[in-house]
């Protein structure tokens, strides 16, 4: 039969977790503060538990996925010594500091740890574009390859368990850069009564044709070359005059778009007027 499962946390995420474990087959244990939240997954077989222990009795695999490292050493603490043996994996969102303390409180418990981030959204488990990263046990990595498979495609990155928060974060960092670009459009545009739907539909081809300048910049970074024939910082530093003064005739906060111009400025500033913006990461590197 299919290895048995535990899910401790049925927020969004973990429901979505629980439910792609159900489905694959796994018998799957269920906990969670509000035990309410487990009505939906109970109805599609998963079994409920009343406390933390007997969920971490139920399976040698424990997925911990709850709101941040506190809520984890709370629920899982009183439990630690049922857990020689097994392997816990946290897909919780945290700093690579907190999954490397995590990890060696687990050791200390006789467990295997894994930890993990998800680049998905609950309603993308189990579906073709969800990848999860995983960082922490090897051992524990390929023993359950079978069963993380079940959540997404997965990637493992290092026994150093503070690597997939690690690279979790620097992921969010790229999602929100691309998110408050929009917001701040979405404002700009909606200042002359424009529908955030109808001016989506431009903003996707954009975004994407901007995407396919990432690995070209990417190769201009690693190589430490900046020249550019697509836009120099100078022209850039022009052009953002513009859009921040207009979003200000308009009545609209610049609060997402000023620091971007305060480092292309500081770029100028520096001398590096005739680069293309790909030189903007190596400033950041050192603060001013
Ligand atoms: P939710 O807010 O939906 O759920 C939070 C969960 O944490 C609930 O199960 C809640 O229990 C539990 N919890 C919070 N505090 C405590 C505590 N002190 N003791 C016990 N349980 C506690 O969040 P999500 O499910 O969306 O997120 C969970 C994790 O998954 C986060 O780390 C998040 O960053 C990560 N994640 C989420 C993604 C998403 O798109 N949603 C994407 C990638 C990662 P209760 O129900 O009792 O309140």
């Amino acid at each position: 039969g299919q290895t048995p499962v535990t899910v401790i946390g049925l927020g969004m995420m973990g429901s979505a977790l629980a439910e792609a474990f159900l489905k694959a087959g796994h018998p799957t244990t269920v906990w969670n503060r509000s035990a309410e939240k487990a009505d939906a997954l109970v109805a599609k077989g998963a079994i409920l538990v009343a406390s933390p222990a007997e969920a971490v009795s139920a399976s040698p695999l424990i997925v911990v996925c709850v709101l941040d490292y506190e809520a984890v050493h709370e629920i899982m603490g009183p439990a630690g010594g049922l857990l020689a043996g097994r392997t816990v994996m946290n897909l919780t969102n945290g700093k690579p500091e907190q999954a490397r303390k995590a990890a060696k409180w687990a050791a200390e418990q006789g467990a295997d740890y894994l930890d993990g981030g998800i680049m998905a959204v609950p309603q993308m488990i189990a579906g073709p574009e969800a990848f999860l990263l995983y960082s922490g046990s090897l051992e524990a990595f390929e023993t359950y390859r079978r069963e993380l498979d079940v959540l997404g495609a997965s990637n493992y990155l290092g026994e150093d368990a503070g690597l997939a928060a690690f690279y979790d974060l620097a992921l969010l960092s790229a999602m929100y850069g691309m998110f408050g670009g929009f917001y701040h459009a979405v404002a700009l545009v909606g200042t002359e009564k424009v529908e955030a739907s109808a001016f989506t539909a431009l903003v996707v081809p954009w975004l994407q044709a901007m995407l396919a300048s990432l690995p070209l910049q990417a190769q201009a970074m690693d190589a430490n070359v900046h020249a550019t024939d697509v836009s120099s910082l100078y022209i850039n530093k022009i052009g953002f005059v513009n859009l921040i003064e207009a979003s200000q005739e308009q009545g609209i906060s610049t609060e997402l778009v000023a620091p971007l111009q305060a480092l292309v400025d500081r770029a100028v500033a520096e001398g590096y007027g005739a680069d293309g913006l790909s030189r903007l990461a190596g400033l950041l590197k050192k603060p001013k």
